[in-house]
């Protein structure tokens, strides 16, 4: 697997797109033409690699094939969902029967795309996919007391404006992005730092602690939860 950065189109740059495809072939042509778009690209050769990059946090949208070695479209996809990872994925295969596509959208794919197919397509369904994902499609996300205003990288608990620094606010993000849910130091490191990043070990606990100190937990209340071998959690400290 790899991580590459093209800041050409710098609309598409912050959106990690993971090709899961056994045919070589296939994944350069893609993944020169995402490049192109300047969308940032990851690859994983079969599917329980692909499965694996997914559960570390990687990417923003997943282009799925469906005959893949060691474990199948349909399988990660299952897996992915019951996992509720509700990242888009789009389905790629040869078949075409109406029996495949329905199954694949059964196991929770967002779209559909049968070999070959143009570019130009391909381009539009990543567009349109990305566009309904429904938490970010107004720019704002909303936990309890908490708002994040993407566009204009504002944060709010309740109508107080919290100061916070690009990664602190990107870390947050992705605490709003997965509520309620344990998240791994290598899913947030990965999501927010990304996989090339050298530094210190416990960056994420500083962070933690100055994303906590800011959200003023002391005063109204707890919402960064961690738990030993777990991770950390966001979540509104009356809920059990
Ligand atoms: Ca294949």
């Amino acid at each position: 697997m790899n991580t590459t950065n093209i800041v050409n189109k710098p609309d598409n740059k912050d959106t990690k797109v993971l090709i899961i495809e056994d045919e070589a072939q296939i994944t350069r042509l893609i993944e020169l033409e995402l490049k192109y778009e300047g969308y940032e690209v990851i690859t994983a050769v079969d599917g329980l690699e692909g499965l694996k990059s997914i559960r570390d946090g990687g990417p923003d949208l997943v282009l799925l094939d469906c005959m893949l070695p060691n474990m199948s479209g349909e399988e990660v996809c299952k897996q992915v969902r019951s996992d509720s990872d509700n990242v888009p994925i789009i389905m790629i295969t040869a078949k075409d029967s109406i029996e495949d596509k329905v199954k694949g959208l059964d196991y929770g794919a967002d779209d559909y795309l049968v070999k070959p197919f143009a570019t130009e397509e391909l381009l539009a369904r990543i567009r349109a996919v990305l566009r309904r994902k429904p938490k970010e499609q107004a720019g704002t996300l909303n936990y309890d007391d908490l708002w994040l205003d993407q566009f204009n990288r504002l944060a709010k608990r309740g109508d107080d404006v919290l100061e916070l620094r690009s990664k602190e606010f990107s870390l947050l993000r992705v605490f709003m992005m997965n509520p309620e849910k344990y998240l791994t130091r290598e899913f947030l490191f990965n999501k927010v730092w990304g996989y090339d990043f050298i530094g210190e070990s416990n960056v994420i606990e500083v962070y933690i602690r100055y994303l906590r100190s800011k959200l003023q937990e002391k005063k109204q209340g707890k919402l960064i939860h961690t738990k030993r071998g777990e991770g950390y959690m966001l979540r509104k400290s009356d809920l059990k």
